[in-house]
């Protein structure tokens, strides 16, 4: 079998074929994956230790001489393996255990580097379970057991070890193809029989020469290590410094082909495809926002002329509206929609629950149906009356009737996002927004595209993205900010509240939803993804004693991330209608939601969420007139948590608090939501500005000779085609 670096593991033989589903989960599909698959962090065994002189307790790679390798049986059945190793200057006792198979590797008189911890009792050395590798020499070089040894992320039934060797293997044919093949091209002869020059070791794999994408200009201009090296460097370093370097280079090619991608994907959607040019007709736009209790802000304005300029266009909009909570991009939308209907075309809104769908259309009901447009709500519980079997076969019927009847009657058509995933056709759809849009569309983009006629699209986000980050990742989008709160909306006050003042904010709290007739949300501790039985348990204990020992003269209710779709919304409807006075919630309280008489958000070790978290569950609150509040309580006295939180006293903007978060966590664990957004960046980060301007700057600047780079635009071709079915 001829395994080139494009080979996919499942397809190499039987002996890579069990590993195959297990890799995936790592990401690693293809043998070049695990060039790229790049250690999380690195084990220091750069200084080998005499046995004599190592220090109790520290990690530390030794080198000696096997004086006996053994295997002991144990009363309880256990085997473990027993070796006495010596350099001259002590000897250790080395035990593994449950694998007798050792003894056939490990051999008195072999010489054998070890990496571990050493224990010492009186004048006893021992080590337990350390990485090992047999020499041939004393000078031989090691990958597991000195220097920087790489760590990766691994899996079950996948090891560091095993990564590691197979990287090593993978790094060291590629160089040696490498530079046969160089030879060969400078003798002018080809490469007849390949086969006779793999070492005994590599004989299966045959790497292909891996293909540096990067224009040499752009390497030369920052002054990058090549590729090679890079690959090498990443995975067996001498020193740090060779880390950084590499990663500098790596990270920088990452970001490189996203941005090329992006402008790609930009240039396809403007250039390639063509849609309908809606007219704008000024008048009866006026009379729509002239109907308005409320004038538009400025920058509300600023959204609605630039989507008309985008609606003019014979090219798709293709545009992202960001706006913190509250700052009216649903009246900015429905403006758009409205254009739409003008000319005859349909609108679709799609918005992320149920809940919210409903919430859209009784608004946008109120302001366009004076106006003599059909507006319909499509969602799944329209469909959900059933009783017996075949009733729900009627039903069933009945409605996917129903629906495409509606469908194509209705002026404008609001559902949730699984719209897109149904039969619906949008082929008279001249304008489709999606609301709330958290992942990053390409995908969704894609099928709205296939479902119609190229529509219009417009997306709409409350998640406050940092610019580095919107630019790598909606980089194939126009972007409009609503940069401005609506007139008279007060800002939510806000307190972090130390544990001492624990019983006094609780007592506030009774007073303030008694006194102005106000409802509360109190957030439990527990991140969404880890949602468990467990965690359902906690909430369920902390709702009954803030029931019956903190607030017994209050109504309670309580929502997590277990339940029903169904259950949600019926607890989330009673809490509307006033049945209770505080929501004890996990995080998952519906985004966008809104509850205009809840007025205070308690939230609990606050230390866990990022600053942008923290801002969007402090969104849930501060949508009617009356002043709300949020209580950050922590139980934390580290004074970096606590100034971080502080900011969240002083700071009201999404956007600010964002780029806080990205200085000051990074962006591993922020965007909880957004997780399809820092898988992308496997060795780059979003916090390093620099190298996002740089890696833009030069994707832009090659990206407008492309044609100068055959590969690499074949390459672009290729992962943004990839990009789009996959997502
Ligand atoms: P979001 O951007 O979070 O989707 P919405 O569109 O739901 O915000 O608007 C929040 C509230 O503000 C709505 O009740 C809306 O009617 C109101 N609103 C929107 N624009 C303005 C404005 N310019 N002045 C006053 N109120 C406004
Ligand atoms: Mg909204």
């Amino acid at each position: 079998m001829n395994i080139t670096l494009t080979t996919k593991i499942a397809d190499a033989g039987s002996i890579y074929k069990k590993y195959a589903p297990r890799l995936e989960k790592l990401g690693i599909f293809t043998f070049e994956d695990f060039l790229y698959h790049t250690p999380s962090r690195y084990d220091d065994f750069s200084q080998i230790t005499k046995i004599g002189e190592a220090e109790n307790g520290k990690a530390v790679s030794i080198r000696g001489t096997v004086l006996s390798m053994t295997n002991t049986y144990t009363r309880s059945r256990m085997v473990i393996q027993k070796a006495v190793v010596t350099d001259g200057t002590g000897t250790v006792d080395v035990t593994w255990f449950n694998q007798p198979f050792l003894t056939r590797q490990i051999k008195t008189n072999d010489i054998i580097s070890l990496a571990g911890t050493i224990e010492q009792t009186g004048v006893k050395r021992t080590m337990l379970s350390p990485e090992f590798e047999i020499l041939v020499n004393e000078e031989q070089d090691t990958i597991h057991t000195t220097g920087l040894v790489p760590v990766y992320h691994t899996t079950q039934g996948i090891s560091s070890k095993w990564v590691r060797r197979q990287v090593h293997m993978l790094l060291k044919d590629f160089f040696f193809h490498h530079s046969e093949e160089l030879k060969a091209t400078s003798e002018s002869t080809a490469q007849q029989d390949s086969g006779h020059h793999s070492s005994p070791e590599t004989a299966q794999t045959r790497a292909t020469i891996l293909h540096d994408h990067l224009p040499e200009s752009v390497r030369q201009q920052y002054n990058f290590i090549d590729l090679q090296s890079a690959l090498q460097k990443i995975h067996f370093p001498n020193d740090y410094e060779e880390i950084g370097k590499a990663k500098e280079r790596l990270a920088f090619d990452e970001l490189f082909l996203l941005q090329l991608q992006s402008l790609h994907r930009r240039h396809i959607w403007k250039e390639s495809i063509q849609t309908q040019a809606l007219s704008i007709d000024q008048k009866k736009i006026d009379q729509l926002v002239g109907a308005l209790p409320f004038q538009l802000t400025d920058a509300q304005k600023r959204a609605v002329t630039t989507i008309f300029q985008d609606l003019q266009q014979t090219k798709p909009m293709n545009r992202l509206l960001q706006g913190d909570v509250g700052s009216g991009k649903t009246i900015v939308a429905t403006i758009a929609m409205y254009i739409a209907v003008l000319n005859n075309k349909q609108a679709v809104l799609m918005a992320p629950t149920e809940i919210l769908a409903e919430q859209h259309y009784k608004s946008i009901k109120n302001l366009l149906d004076p106006l003599g447009v059909k507006i319909e709500l499509v969602t799944g519980s329209t469909k959900r009356i059933k009783n017996t079997k075949s009733r729900i076969k009627e039903k069933t019927k009945q409605t996917s009737h129903n629906s495409s009847f509606i469908i194509h009657h209705s002026n404008v058509l609001i559902g949730t996002h699984a719209l897109l995933y149904s039969k619906a056709d949008f082929s008279n759809a001249g304008l489709v927004v999606i609301d709330e849009q958290q992942r990053f569309g390409v995908e969704q983009r894609a099928i709205i595209r296939e479902k119609g006629n190229n529509p219009h699209i417009l997306t709409m986000t409350a998640t406050p993205i940092p610019r580095t980050m919107a630019l790598t990742v909606y980089g194939d989008l126009d972007v409009s900010y609503l940069d401005q709160m609506p007139q008279g909306r007060k800002y939510i006050k806000t307190w972090l509240v130390p544990p001492e003042k624990r019983e006094g904010a609780y007592e506030w709290m009774q007073k303030q939803i008694t006194e102005t007739d106000s409802q509360a949300f109190i957030i439990c501790p527990f991140i969404e993804e880890s949602e468990n039985m467990q965690t359902i348990k906690a909430a369920k204990v902390e709702y009954e004693r803030l029931q019956k020992d903190i607030f017994p003269n209050l109504r309670l209710g309580l929502l997590h991330g277990k339940m029903k779709a169904k259950e949600k919304d019926d607890v989330l409807v009673e809490f509307k209608d006033k049945k209770y006075d505080i929501l004890v919630a996990t995080p998952v309280v519906e985004v966008g939601i809104d509850i205009r008489n809840a007025t205070i958000i308690l939230i609990e070790a606050s230390e866990r969420f990022g600053l942008s978290q923290l801002h969007q569950l402090r969104g849930r609150v501060g949508r009617g007139d009356k002043q709300s509040y949020c209580l950050l309580f922590t139980e934390s006295q580290n004074s970096e948590t606590i100034t971080r939180l502080k900011a969240m006293e002083t700071l009201h903007e999404g956007a600010k608090l964002a780029e806080l978060d990205l200085k000051l966590r990074g962006s591993g664990d922020l965007y909880g939501t957004m997780q399809s957004g820092y898988r992308m960046l496997k060795i780059a980060s979003f916090s390093d500005v620099h190298l996002i301007e740089k890696a833009r700057a030069s994707a832009r600047n090659v990206y407008n000779k492309i044609d100068e780079f055959p590969d690499l635009k074949n390459l672009i071709i290729e992962k943004t085609k990839k990009k789009i079915s996959q997502d």
